[in-house]
């Protein structure tokens, strides 16, 4: 389950990313067309949406590696177009895979980095982390003696994650965080960004084409579309704004039965089910809208042409 504590909006001194009307032309190409949210410190937010409706680029605007068309865009306080060394040392990167280095060592390597991070230790925040902190953080301190070249692919990917957060940022970026994982990988990995948002108090935001892994590590959803946001709540207020919230499954007489719940409460619809025939009516099952289930439904209406971005999007009404 996400956390419940962090939850919500924050308040105006927490928050660590804020977007407004967030605009991106490529030549002729509208790519993103008025993008608005904000993120507050230890939110874990998960940045979903089909390939090519912006995803990359929001978060390189974000970090600073691309220039943005129009909008206003603070993270930690500055405008990532204006970012210097200082403001750098306090966000985390983990891309996809570090693949030069191969004769270093894993130890070697988190020293020699680390070291970059030193001057901007503040009273506040040490940095960077000790090596061995960090080894036994990621789970590689069996590894710490390898050769790079002779990780693992999960390993290796434990390795970015290690090399990405090495001088203790405040925000985390994660691009696709678990792929090519396998299960063990995956929720010691999910363990892992729990600590950082809550003991670390670090933000942190992934993009992941896994709605289950949004659905468990995000504390709040964002689906980007064509350019737009269509959806920004958690897992279970997106759940809530469907329109069909709930399925109810039974059987009765050896005949199977779903019904699709599509306003208020499913708890009423069993009660009145039970009501008239309890004796007759087993295997109930109630089912809730998936996050899967509210995904595909939002990015259907999306193109299909029924969202032109124009009506209020949900996160007006969640936020
Ligand atoms: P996502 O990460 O959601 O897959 P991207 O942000 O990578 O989406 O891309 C959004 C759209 O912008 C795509 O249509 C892509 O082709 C286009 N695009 C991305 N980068 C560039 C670029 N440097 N020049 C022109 N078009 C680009």
């Amino acid at each position: 389950m996400p956390r419940q504590s962090a939850s919500g909006a924050g308040t105006k001194t927490d928050a660590v990313i804020e977007v407004h009307d967030l605009q991106m032309r490529y030549g002729a190409k509208d790519v993103l067309t008025g993008v608005t949210f904000g993120a507050h410190r230890g939110e874990v937010l998960a940045l979903l949406g089909p390939n090519g409706a912006g995803k990359t680029t929001t978060i390189e605007i974000l970090e600073g590696f691309r220039m943005r068309s129009a909008g206003t865009v603070s993270v930690l306080g500055s405008d990532p177009a204006h970012g210097d060394e200082a403001w750098r040392a306090r966000i985390g990167v983990v891309l996809q895979s570090w693949r030069d280095h191969g004769r270093w060592r894993v130890r070697e390597l988190l020293n020699y980095l680390g070291r970059f991070y030193e001057p901007y230790s503040t009273p506040t925040q040490h940095r960077p982390w000790d090596t061995d902190e960090l080894l036994g953080l990621v789970g590689l301190t069996e590894h710490a003696d390898q050769k790079i070249q002779n990780l693992s692919g999960g390993q290796r990917r434990r390795l970015d994650v290690a090399i990405g957060i090495v001088g203790r940022p405040e925000l985390i970026f994660l691009d696709e965080p678990t792929a090519g994982f396998d299960p063990h990988a995956r929720r010691e990995f999910h363990d892992l960004v729990h600590r950082l948002a809550d003991f670390e108090s670090a933000t942190i935001m992934l993009t992941t084409h896994d709605l289950a892994e949004a659905e468990k590590l995000a504390d709040r959803i964002i689906i980007l579309a064509d350019g737009h946001i269509v959806a920004n709540g958690s897992a279970d207020e997106l759940a809530r704004e469907m329109s069909t919230a709930a399925e109810v499954r039974w059987t009765s007489d050896g005949e199977r039965h779903v019904h699709a719940v599509t306003t208020g409460d499913p708890t009423g619809f069993v009660r009145d089910l039970l009501a008239t025939d309890a004796d007759a009516v087993s295997e109930l099952e109630v089912r809730r809208a998936s996050l899967e289930d509210t995904y595909i439904t939002l990015v259907q209406r999306v193109e299909s042409g029924q969202d032109q971005g124009s009506e209020p999007p949900l996160q007006e009404v969640l936020s």
